[in-house]
């Protein structure tokens, strides 16, 4: 079957009453019918209903499709994404071993390494994104894990899965990737040999910038297990109704993202060509750096790009942005509304310092008519463009 196919016609709760659409249980406690059956429900804990905290049909049916859509065995669905990224950290790391991460990685994933992992004994260094096989120099005999993501949330970089895989696996190193960018749809990371698939569900998946969930696939029980038992120590669960929405977002998930990508594509296109414009930062584009990776390892894309301007004051910055009136600025992305985010790298990368120049500004495109999106961005180039001009007379 199609991944479109496979996103509709799942399996659900065989009840008495047929409808299309997954029951909602909430419930914290299950009741079982007999003491042994209680004194037993430790059995249930990975595959069944032990307690409402430890899955329950919506979290189960989420992970089963998720998994499927990976190509994995199991999923473990988390109440975040941020929850998922640490959760594969905690399952793997332990005092004494040491965790590589890109230099563009995640915000918050960089200051969990930095600040949390370090206090548990666990040392994190960065690579350069654009490092591939040469990741063997940076390995250390300690190094248990290797973090990929890809493209990078703000400069768009692409990594070289298999190589790092290659490298990583020879060194006895796992492989995480945050595929959030691309959604389970555009990036199959586990059939490049990765050991866990990571998804922030908040994005693509949910789609619609309500609920918060995370996912962690892998290919083996054994690992899932190791997720599980992890999860369990730190608390967490995934509330029945946001799993019920994440659900529903799949359904149209291929639908989003194809016309999203196909606006985003046209409004990059666009760009490219203006005269404010020094730089797109968007793996479909021919011309980019990770193009050549994007068709080699990736199934699609998203409407997520970033757009490196020419340099002006910061004002003119702010007059841009924050008069659109169709884009808001906010920092998530993929859901139905477009949104535009400024970006500051000076402080956040350590290895390969991003170039001084003009400021860089990420758009997630949403599902309005990519006309009027570009409508409200050509006006906001020209406010722009008016504070350089009033500047230089
Ligand atoms: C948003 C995001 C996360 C974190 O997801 P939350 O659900 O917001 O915690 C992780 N990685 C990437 C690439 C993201 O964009």
């Amino acid at each position: 079957m199609q991944d479109e196919t496979l996103l509709l016609h799942t399996e659900i709760d065989d009840l008495p009453f047929p409808a299309l659409t997954p029951v909602v249980h909430r419930a914290s406690t299950i009741v079982f019918p007999t003491v042994a059956a209680f004194l037993a429900r430790q059995e249930q804990f990975y595959d069944g209903y032990s307690y409402g905290l430890y899955g329950h049909p919506a979290s189960r049916h989420l992970a089963q499709n998720i998994a499927a859509l990976e190509g994995g065995a199991r999923t473990l669905v988390t109440p975040s994404g941020m929850a998922s990224i640490t959760v594969v950290n905690l399952a793997v790391l332990h005092a004494g071993d040491h965790v590589l991460l890109p230099d563009p990685v995640y915000a918050p994933a960089r200051a969990a390494a930095d600040r949390f992992l370090s206090g548990i004994g666990v040392t994190a260094s960065y690579y350069d994104p654009a490092i591939a096989g040469g990741i063997e120099q940076v390995l250390r005999p300690t190094t248990k894990l290797v973090w990929v993501e890809s493209p990078a949330s703000f400069t768009m970089e692409v990594q070289d899965l298999p190589a790092i895989v290659k490298a990583a696996h020879g060194h006895g190193a796992l492989v995480a990737v945050d595929g959030t960018w691309a959604s389970p749809l555009g990036l199959k990371a586990l059939r490049h040999g990765a050991d866990f698939a990571v998804q922030a569900l908040s994005k693509h998946v949910g789609g619609h910038s309500d609920l918060l969930l995370g996912s962690v696939t892998v290919a083996s029980e054994e690992l899932y297990r190791r997720l599980k038992d992890t999860s369990k120590h730190l608390g967490l669960g995934a509330a029945p109704d946001d799993c019920f929405l994440a659900q529903r977002g799949l359904g149209t998930l291929a639908t989003r993202l194809e016309r999203q990508t196909a606006s985003a594509l046209k409004i990059a296109q666009w760009l490219a060509r203006h005269p404010e414009v020094e730089r797109i930062l968007y793996p479909l584009l021919s011309g980019d750096p990770g193009h050549a990776l994007w068709r080699r390892d990736f199934l699609g894309g998203s409407g997520v790009f970033s757009v490196l301007l020419k340099p002006r004051g910061d004002g003119d910055l702010a007059s841009f942005l924050e008069h659109l009136r169709l884009f808001r600025i906010g920092a998530s992305w993929g859901g139905l509304h477009s949104l535009v985010a400024p970006v500051r790298l000076d402080s956040a990368r350590s290895v390969r310092p991003w170039p001084k120049g003009g400021p860089l500004i990420r758009f997630s495109i949403g599902l309005e008519h990519p006309d009027d999106l570009m409508t409200d961005i050509e006006e906001g180039l020209a406010r722009y463009a008016g504070g350089r001009k009033a500047a230089a007379e």
